[in-house]
């Protein structure tokens, strides 16, 4: 499953960069247009976490809304899918927003 290894990497970035603290918080920046689904994110992030640092911690996802820019007229518009049509009629459409997955911020205790 993709959302395995996304959550199995997520909680090895934060079991390191806690140097053996615990770890108490996490905030994860999903794009909606990454093709991920928050909830088996959620799921297996609890399954990876068990016996790490991490083990317990509260996971926070912030879905990040698409957006495209428009080539030909420079618009900016919202789009729900990795493709879409500007108001002037262009299809030429560079995504600039909801792609990424990165995590935001995590709390040690
Ligand atoms: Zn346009």
């Amino acid at each position: 499953m993709h959302e395995l290894s996304i959550a199995s990497s997520v909680v090895e970035i934060c079991a390191e960069q806690a140097h053996g603290a615990r770890v108490r918080r996490v905030t994860l920046e999903i794009g909606q247009l990454s093709a991920v689904m928050p909830e088996a994110i959620r799921f297996c992030f609890d399954v990876c976490a068990k016996d790490t640092a991490v083990e317990g911690a509260t996971l926070e996802i912030v879905e990040i809304p698409g957006q495209a820019r428009c080539l030909a007229c420079g618009a900016t518009l919202d789009v729900e899918v990795p493709f879409g049509q500007c108001a002037c009629g262009s299809e030429d459409l560079e995504l600039i927003a909801g792609q990424q997955l990165k995590i935001r911020q995590m709390e040690v205790v």
